[in-house]
């Protein structure tokens, strides 16, 4: 089956699934946006992507998603030039930033512990069983089968990343009959006002928006009323006036706008017509929960970290700390 071909199946597959949960106009954009991003106008490594992608041993395996690493298959059930054609795939769907994974005995040591960040997470939120969950920037899917862990019933994932969504399929191709969907897109390119899900995830983002209180919005109008908001970002130690907007860079990134203080960030929520929001984590990331690893080889937090004061960025800004919020929709 060439690389077009199993595109193609995965956005009608995509789209049929939203269309049976009854998403719509979702079903339809998401697949429009997929076929833009995964066929007419790909990235310029995507090529290269499906080519790993498609080493991957298509063998039978179980995937367990209930610990800490996502494990798929049993060390040693592979023949040896399966196990050398998955190793060659894995290495080609590099830089791997969320994980843990294991595939078939290979540990990939992922930049993030994001094992850490569900530990903080998962015991505050309303219980996932059965749920319909989306979760906004889902990197490569890790929180998405932490999620079905859970017993979600239901998961979304949305991040505009192809290698991401590459890295996710690395994990469904072995499990396609789950419930759980990883969409090429951005929260804001859908139309708002679905009101579908139980429970919102925004882990990561809202520090890349340059319009938070629009990202709070549309969150909003993603949950059905009564459902629960999660919310992670990164914030500064202050009060409920205190906001950072970095000159240029944050922490090397360029990408960063608005980091407030977590009392600001629950005014945001209740102004932005959240009900009981809540801060349920906070603290320091450290220097072992985000660094460079064989499977993400590029700079990280301690490259990014004043070297005299780690308690600053290399900008002299405060060093990231991260802050966990829950809320609800009335
Ligand atoms: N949620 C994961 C990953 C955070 S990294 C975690 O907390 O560990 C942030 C991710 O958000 C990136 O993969 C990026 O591609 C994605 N992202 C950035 N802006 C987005 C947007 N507007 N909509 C959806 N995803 C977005």
């Amino acid at each position: 089956m060439s690389d077009e071909t199993s595109m193609r199946e995965y956005v009608a597959a995509l789209h049929a699934a939203l269309a049976a949960q009854r998403l719509a106009p979702w079903d339809v954009e998401a697949a429009a946006l997929a076929t833009k991003r995964l066929l007419t106008a790909p990235h310029g490594d995507l090529a290269r992507w499906l080519a790993a992608f498609s080493r991957l041993p298509a063998v039978p395996a179980p995937v367990g998603w209930q610990q800490d690493t996502v494990r798929i298959g049993e060390p040693g059930q592979l023949p040896v030039a399966q196990a050398e054609a998955l190793k060659e795939a894995l290495l080609g769907l590099m830089p791997w930033r969320k994980g843990p994974f294991e595939f078939f005995g290979v540990k990939i040591d992922t930049e993030w512990r994001s094992d850490w960040k569900w530990q903080r997470v998962q015991p505050h939120l309303a219980p996932l069983a059965g749920r319909r969950v989306l979760d906004v920037g889902c990197g490569s899917g890790y929180h998405c089968w932490r999620m079905l862990g859970e017993g979600a019933g239901f998961v979304l994932g949305i991040d505009p990343t192809p290698l991401f969504l590459l890295q996710f399929l690395a994990v469904r191709r072995y499990q396609p009959q789950v419930p759980v969907w990883f969409a090429p897109l951005r929260l804001e390119e859908l139309s708002q006002g679905v009101e579908a899900f139980d429970t919102v995830f925004s882990m990561g983002v809202l520090y890349h928006r340059r319009s938070p209180l629009d990202h709070l919005a549309e969150l909003k109008a993603a949950l059905r009323p009564g459902g629960q908001l999660v919310l992670e970002t990164l914030v500064i130690e202050g009060d409920v006036q205190q906001v950072l907007v970095p000159e240029e860079r944050y922490a090397a990134m360029r990408n960063v706008w608005f980091l407030p203080s977590s009392a600001m960030l629950l005014r945001w929520l209740e102004r932005s017509g959240f009900r009981d929001a809540r801060v349920v984590d906070e603290g320091v990331t450290s220097l072992e929960e985000q660094r460079s690893t064989p499977w993400m080889r590029f700079q990280s937090l301690a490259d990014f970290l004043d070297p005299q004061d780690p308690s600053r960025t290399r900008e002299g800004y405060p060093a990231p700390r991260r802050a966990v919020l829950l809320a609800e929709k009335p």
